[in-house]
């Protein structure tokens, strides 16, 4: 079975096609800019004799249309395409920014998903028209494959009533849908059970707390594979310091900044969005660069990163008092996979809840599932690599195939 994971974008289309029978990879990469004078194409294939391909692009591409029949003529391209004709892809995965309340799970899509999907709008107002406009488009170009929707908020709806509502007049979750949600679903569901294997443990017997350090992060509080609690909120802007966004800040600073500065309420989102995190404290959002400079002696860099870490050590502790028991603790995402520093920042002092680690092994280099935490350290400290594409793939084979009885 072939499957066609794509993320759409305001301005890009990101995929991805895996072979599902044989694990791999068949092709990915993205067109970007789209609707900008000059667009770009990106085209990745492993070559038969094992050398990876890459194909760079510029183009003009008007629309995602365009973008996507572009796509397609790269997967069906007689001398590099990775297949022959598009009826063979059996399925096209979409990732979804926000399924609100109305998805729990993983859905194939017709047009009471799609209707649903446009009614979750107000909640994600950049994101769900995009991949509203990406399932349009791929239902028409591969009108032979099932459309499913795989969504970033899914995961998180098993969170209890006391840990998703905000204190505030309840007509606003009845009415309005106001509530914590929670995203990068995909990525702690991923690892969740990556970290079940290593440990040899079903998930449902295990505690764990994620921690997703990318661009955007956000951490989960997982009992027994049901996410019980998320930092980030109705938005991606709550919870842990991130790039450029703020996460959590005092509510009533919005009030203070149009109030002092006369700042519009534009102004302000794009303030706490884009502006500030890493960023906004250093002037760099990229973690590496940030590092650098810390090395370098730079006093910012490093009050950024502090308080970077800082925030996250606080909510493990909140997730260990929500949790009560656990049993392991995942770093993943680029940050969390390649930034030994901010891993030994978050865990530093914890040994008093069990977490100890070990600095040796947390500073060696590898891939794949690590282990960072003493050998004798009751909670294990995992470095788990995310690969949210081939969880949207999974997700969208198991949709698609459902077990039939007796099979
Ligand atoms: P996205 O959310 O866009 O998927 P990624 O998961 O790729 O983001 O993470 C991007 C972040 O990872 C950037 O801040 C980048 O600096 C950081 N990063 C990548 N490699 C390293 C590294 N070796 N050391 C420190 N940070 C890294």
């Amino acid at each position: 079975m072939k499957i066609l994971v794509i993320n759409t974008g305001s301005s890009s289309i990101k995929y991805e096609l895996f072979d599902m029978e044989q694990h791999q990879v068949m092709a990915s990469g993205m067109a970007e800019k789209i609707g900008e004078d000059t667009s770009l194409l990106t085209y990745r294939k492993t070559l038969p004799d094992g050398e990876p391909l890459e194909k760079v692009e510029e183009a003009v591409i008007l629309d995602h249309r365009k973008g996507m029949n572009r796509i397609v003529e790269f997967l069906i391209d007689p001398e590099h395409g990775a297949i022959r004709d598009r009826d063979e892809i059996s399925a096209v995965g979409h990732r979804v920014v926000h399924g609100g309340e109305t998805f729990r799970t993983t859905t194939v899509i017709d047009e009471a998903v799609i209707a649903a999907i446009r009614e979750n709008i107000p909640l994600a107002p950049l994101h769900n028209p995009a991949n509203l406009i990406g399932i349009e488009i791929a239902g028409s170009v591969f009108p032979n494959a099932l459309q499913v929707a795989v969504f970033d908020t899914a995961f998180h709806q098993t969170l209890p009533m006391k840990a998703f509502l905000y204190a505030i007049p309840f007509e606003m979750y009845e009415k309005e849908k106001v509530r914590r949600y929670g995203f990068h679903g995909t990525s702690h569901a991923y690892v969740a059970e990556r970290a079940a294997d290593y440990m040899g443990c079903p998930l449902a017997e295990l505690n764990l707390i994620t921690i997703h350090l990318g661009n955007g992060a956000s951490m989960a509080a997982i009992r027994k594979g049901k996410s019980v609690d998320t930092t980030m909120g109705m938005t991606p802007l709550a919870g842990l310091v991130m790039g450029t966004r703020s996460g959590d800040v005092d509510p009533a600073l919005p009030f203070f900044l149009a109030d002092h500065l006369g700042m519009s309420l534009k102004d302000i989102e794009a303030l706490l969005n884009k502006e500030s995190g890493l960023k906004g404290i250093c002037g760099t959002n990229d973690m590496r660069d940030v590092i650098k400079e810390m090395e370098a002696g730079d006093d910012r860099a490093k009050i950024a990163l502090d308080i970077y870490a800082y925030r996250i050590k606080k909510y493990i502790g909140a997730y260990f008092a929500v949790l009560g028991r656990v049993d392991v603790v995942v770093f993943t995402a680029g940050i969390g996979e390649n930034a030994p520093y901010i891993r030994k920042l978050c865990c530093r002092g914890l040994g008093g809840f069990g977490m100890e680690i070990d600095p040796e092994r947390n500073t060696k280099a590898g891939n794949g599932i690590r282990e960072i935490s003493f050998l004798n350290s009751k909670v294990k400290i995992l470095v788990i690599p995310t690969n949210e594409e081939l969880r949207i793939a999974q997700e969208t084979k198991a949709a698609v195939e459902p077990p039939f009885p007796g099979a």
